[in-house]
């Protein structure tokens, strides 16, 4: 296998081709804006290659408490920039991995191999573009689709990258739907599948694991409008699902998972100062509202 010389941000984990010279860019285009930062010292670019032969780094596969099996955890130990992991969604109809991450070597490819291999890949956003070419083209270049929402913040776009359009995309002859509320970024999607909804950071889920948040910045601490909030509830509302799965290891929240985001929506409006009533009245008060 071999890899790019393109440069990785320290701070967010995106892949970003060099300039005309060979040099890395002066800044990261993900960081450099409201949603996240570029550390005190400044910015600072590593590459795939010294990561892995620095031999620091390895990926673990958690099996999920939603679902052991079908729904595993990869991340990387010890965790790199923002730490996120991606899921290896199991289906009948093939594999497909929700979220990317950095890092990869090829003892992750063999494992994910093991475990039925991939179909494509689907990210949620921006800060999870990561190595999605490399991790393309480790599958043979697999699809990886990402929404055309977003397309601007795509730096080193996949082979057969898929610029989704729309509210929502069926997968793998409908087992997998993919929906897109936006709000964090105009294209931050949700992945459903077998109840479980699978959120990133279209929603956070939070410490105690029995509600959720959302936020425009989650670094920044800027919240999302309750507009937003709003579309998100009633992109998932037509939906049955029990399970909430977020975007790090252990962020789970297992049953009881639609009730969850709605009651959270509810309290986020409150909280944030606004009337509850006019955004979550009845269910018909709130098919209504725009
Ligand atoms: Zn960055
Ligand atoms: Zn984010």
């Amino acid at each position: 296998m071999t890899f790019s010389s393109s440069y990785v941000c320290v701070t967010c984990g995106t892949n970003t081709p060099a300039d005309a010279s060979g040099a890395p860019l002066a800044t990261c285009i993900i960081c450099d804006e409201p949603r996240q930062y570029v550390r005190s010292s400044g910015q600072e670019w590593t590459t795939l290659d010294s990561l892995k032969s620095a031999g620091k780094h390895t990926n673990t596969f958690t099996p999920t408490e939603a679902d052991p099996e079908n729904l595993i955890s990869i991340s990387t130990s010890p965790s790199f920039a923002i730490g996120q992991r991606g899921i290896l969604v199991r289906t009948p109809k093939g594999n497909i991995l929700w979220d990317c991450i950095t890092y990869i070597d090829e003892e992750t490819v063999a494992r994910i191999k093991e475990l039925g291999g991939l179909k494509a890949i689907v990210i949620s956003h921006p800060h999870y573009y990561s190595c999605l070419k490399e991790w393309s083209d480790a599958f043979g270049g697999i699809p990886v689709y990402t929404h055309t929402n977003d397309k601007k913040w795509v730096q080193r776009p996949a082979d057969n990258h898929i610029f989704w359009e729309g509210t929502s995309i069926d997968l793998l002859d409908g087992e997998i739907k993919v929906l897109c509320p936006g709000g964090h970024f105009d294209g931050s999607s949700l992945l459903l599948w077998n109840k479980n909804l699978l959120v990133a950071d279209t929603m956070m889920v939070a410490a105690s694991r029995r509600s959720v948040s959302f936020m425009y910045s989650f670094p920044n601490y800027w919240p999302l409008p309750p507009q937003d909030v709003k579309t998100v509830w009633k992109t998932v509302r037509p939906y049955e699902f029990d399970n909430i799965l977020g975007a790090w290891v252990g962020k789970d929240i297992v049953g009881n998972g639609r009730n969850i985001v709605h009651e959270s929506a509810k309290l986020y409006t409150q909280y944030c100062g606004h009337d509850t009533a006019k955004y979550y009245g009845s269910d018909a008060e709130e098919l209504s509202f725009d």
